[in-house]
């Protein structure tokens, strides 16, 4: 089974609207390279410039959150038919700081999970342990109820969809990456929860990316790994010239 591996730049709350159009007019070509796909992840005001700007280029957008209703009565939300309507992609869902800061619960991620696919936008599902759990040997565990309750009530045909980005939160804009070998280890035991879930089968067509002060001068020990097939980039996402050598590292 070949996955064709993704790199995703997360730029949280970064990026005007003539920011995010100029980064994309400098990436294009550049972060265009066969065999790899290139997803930017973006704050919802850039998302319909985004679309605009990347037509005619392989380059996809993502948003970083979405409801999981379709509407309603909750303010300052954003619904995945409103992404698929603007034509994004991709939706991150369950990233570190939306559970540290926004109350995203593990029911949370799955119902946002089934919305995404409900409305064609592929979830990238993030999980990953705090540095305590690291530190006290539970970081499976952790990943385990996580990545089960993420997948829990999906068919075989739509987990095999998802992206699984594998971030620990220790690594997470700090500089202090994992090592690619303790990466592959998670990762792999990631895929073979996936493959206890369902079958092989599925567990071979999951992508799964590392995340955590990925670099242009890491990236490529990462995905020399096997089941490492990409990585989600929050700061070095952020200048077009970083965001290119990432994707051609990959
Ligand atoms: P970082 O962020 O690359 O800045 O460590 C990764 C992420 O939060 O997705």
């Amino acid at each position: 089974m070949t996955r064709t591996p993704i790199i995703a730049g997360n730029w949280k709350m970064f990026k005007t609207v003539s920011e995010a159009t100029a980064f994309v007019n400098e990436i294009k070509g550049g972060a265009e390279v066969a065999g790899v796909e290139s997803v930017v992840c973006a704050p919802y005001t850039c998302l319909p410039a985004l679309v605009e700007a990347v037509k005619g280029t392989s380059i996809k957008v993502g948003a970083q959150n979405m409801h999981w209703e379709e509407n309603g009565a909750f303010t300052g939300e954003i619904s995945g038919l409103m992404l698929q309507d603007l034509g994004v992609h991709y939706v991150i869902i369950g990233h570190s700081e939306r559970r540290a800061y926004y109350a995203e619960t593990d029911e949370t991620v799955n119902k946002k999970v089934h919305a995404a696919f409900k409305y064609g936008v592929t979830p990238i599902v993030c999980v990953g342990e705090k540095l305590e759990e690291r530190e006290a040997g539970q970081t499976k565990d952790v990943c385990k109820v996580q990545t089960e309750a993420a997948f829990a009530g999906l068919s075989a045909e739509l987990a095999k969809q998802v992206v699984v980005a594998y971030e620990p939160i220790w690594a997470i804009g700090t500089g202090k990456s994992s090592t690619a070998a303790d990466a592959q280890d998670v990762i792999g035991y990631i895929r073979s929860l996936i493959a206890a879930l369902y079958d092989s089968s599925v567990a071979d067509a999951v992508r799964i990316q590392y995340g955590g002060s990925v670099k242009p001068n890491n990236v490529t020990e990462y995905m020399g790994e096997q089941d490492i097939d990409g990585a989600l980039v929050g700061g070095a996402s952020l200048e077009p010239a970083s965001y290119i050598a990432l994707v051609q590292g990959a």
